[in-house]
């Protein structure tokens, strides 16, 4: 079979599997992306959750000796939530980033690649492939980009001129060759609403991330969260879409046919305070199937517990006392006399300084230490401003 054969069969058959848009790219070596990285981590721009080894994520033939061709694929999340369920005085919600909205989107890409890499031996008995979604070696966004999915934007996300950047990337490496696509010539142009729209200026240049300073990367971390991150990350309990949301391309777009990304929206924009008294199975059980569980219950729990605190709920006091007296997990500990700090009023400078006579972790110590100066503070401003007002 002749290779324009295969492409154009592995190309119908996509479509016959939803698969929402398909590519096709050299496995050549990504020197420039090389050239990049290098210079990433030198500025410790890196999140950590990177494949290492530079060298296999720039050289496709470290996955496979003989690679030829790669093949991208993109599949549509949705962008718009269906009735939303409204925060309400005591009843305060966290959300969840799109790309952790219904099934976990790893086994989802997964699966679609599994049926096209059955296709392929069909069609070629003798190939090799290797699929990878996100935590492959190779860069998904850099293939997409080459395989003519879209371009790359001010971002970094992947702008399909079809789909938007509320996609999915991911790939498959082969020892075929198959005629490549070009890349796709639009750009950003003079836009710069994402890079104006980052809260943390995390994106330090067009298309230059600071992983570190970044919301998304920051919600998943599962040590104490620096302070100057925490009020920036408002009711965000995983990712951040700000700069996807706030892009013109996306404008209007919102694709729910894949079932599988549909929202259950009391999952995706759940009730804060129940969060934080779930047993490790009634967390699996609940939220174990989204993208957005991968870092186990404890971030999401201190990322709950600044949401109370960006909202001030003055009825999360009583659970924020318990926690700070109870809970085993220093991080919970430590953030909850922050966030007491942050609510304010009497009993939370109680519930402060009864765990200042018991707590002995030094981190925490130092929360509740910074959290009490702050209340302080606010009561003699308050009573300074009182003595003013009544002379
Ligand atoms: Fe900034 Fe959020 Fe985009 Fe990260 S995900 S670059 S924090 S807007
Ligand atoms: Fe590009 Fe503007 Fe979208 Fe940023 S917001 S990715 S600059 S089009």
């Amino acid at each position: 079979m002749h290779s324009a054969e295969i492409k154009a069969a592995l190309q119908a058959y996509a479509g016959e599997i939803g698969i929402d848009q398909i590519g096709f790219a050299s496995a050549d070596p990504f020197v420039e992306l090389k050239e990049r990285l290098v210079r990433h981590r030198e500025l410790g721009y890196e999140s950590g959750f990177e494949e290492p080894d530079l060298k296999k994520r720039t050289e496709p033939t470290e996955t496979i000796p003989a690679a030829k061709s790669i093949i991208a694929i993109a599949l549509a999340y949705p962008s718009k939530m269906p009735h939303p369920p409204r925060s309400k005085e005591g009843e305060y919600r966290g959300i969840f980033a799109r790309a952790s909205w219904g099934t976990d989107y790893h086994h989802v890409l997964r699966a679609k690649l599994e049926k096209l890499q059955q296709k392929l031996l069909e069609l070629v008995p003798v190939a090799t492939s290797e699929i990878m979604v996100d935590t492959g070696v190779l860069s998904d966004r850099a293939v997409a980009e080459r395989a003519g999915i879209g371009w790359s934007g001010k971002n970094t996300s992947i702008l399909s001129p079809h789909l938007g950047s509320w996609i999915y990337l991911g790939e498959m490496v082969t020892d075929i060759y198959l005629p490549p696509d070009q890349p796709v010539t639009q750009s950003c142009g003079e836009c710069t609403a994402c890079m104006d729209a980052c809260p943390t200026g995390a994106l330090v240049q067009p298309g230059q991330l600071n992983a570190q300073a970044c919301i998304a990367y920051l919600t998943q971390t599962k040590g104490f969260l620096a302070e100057q991150y925490r009020e920036k990350l408002g009711n965000r309990l995983y990712g951040c879409d700000t700069c996807q949301v706030v892009c013109p391309i996306n404008r209007k777009v919102n694709f729910t046919h894949q079932e599988a990304f549909t929202p259950d929206v009391e999952e995706v924009k759940p009730l804060l305070k129940p969060l934080l008294t779930m047993s490790n199975r009634q967390f699996k059980n609940r939220f174990g199937h989204m993208a957005g569980s991968w870092r186990g219950k404890k971030p999401l729990q201190r990322n709950t517990i600044i949401a109370l605190a960006h909202f001030k709920d003055h009825s999360s006091i009583p659970l924020l006392q318990q926690l700070l007296q109870e809970d085993p997990r220093p991080v919970i500990r430590g953030t909850s006399a922050w966030a007491l700090g942050k609510i304010g009023g009497e009993s939370a400078m109680e519930a402060l300084q009864l765990a200042q006579v018991s707590e002995e972790d030094e981190e925490v110590c130092a929360e509740i230490a910074q959290a009490l100066i702050r209340l302080e503070k606010e009561s003699s401003h308050r009573e300074e401003k009182e003595n003013v007002t009544f002379g």
